[in-house]
């Protein structure tokens, strides 16, 4: 598979880890997909890619990234147990089937999500800021 193309996405968003309070950072993503060439020579459609990062970005977007672990969710807010503990309206959070919303977890979960649609290996490249980021690929 000596071919590789790339989109970028990108989403302002917040999120807590374990020792670190609330927070936000301007996420980036970075997608690439592996793959020969097919018929019409190229790996996949560029934007047929870059609509399918979109999407994603975009459930994403201005949310607070909530693991889905420790959370109890109610029909209108969702509570965070573990410290320091919060409550959160649900329209601004979105949950996600992650262990925590590390770089590389998020990572991990914009991977998983793209499989759900493209059948080729993918490298996801999540950034929190310019110059450190986490990888996933597979
Ligand atoms: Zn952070």
């Amino acid at each position: 598979m000596p071919y590789c193309i790339k989109v970028k996405g990108d989403f302002p968003a917040a999120h807590f880890l374990t020792g670190e309070g609330i927070h936000g950072h301007n996420f980036s993503v970075e997608v690439g997909v592996y793959g020969g060439l097919n018929e019409e020579f190229m790996v996949m459609d560029f934007s047929d890619l870059k609509n399918a990062v979109d999407e994603i970005c975009d459930e994403l977007d201005h949310r607070v990234l909530v693991p889905s672990k420790n959370a109890k969710l109610s029909e209108e807010s969702i509570e965070i147990q573990n410290e320091p503990g919060y409550i959160f309206p649900i329209s601004d959070v979105a949950v996600l089937p992650v262990e925590s919303t590390t770089a590389e977890c998020l990572a991990k979960y914009i991977h998983l999500r793209l499989k759900e649609r493209i059948n080729k290996k993918i490298s996801v490249s999540l950034s929190e800021k310019e110059g450190c980021s986490a990888a996933y690929t597979e």
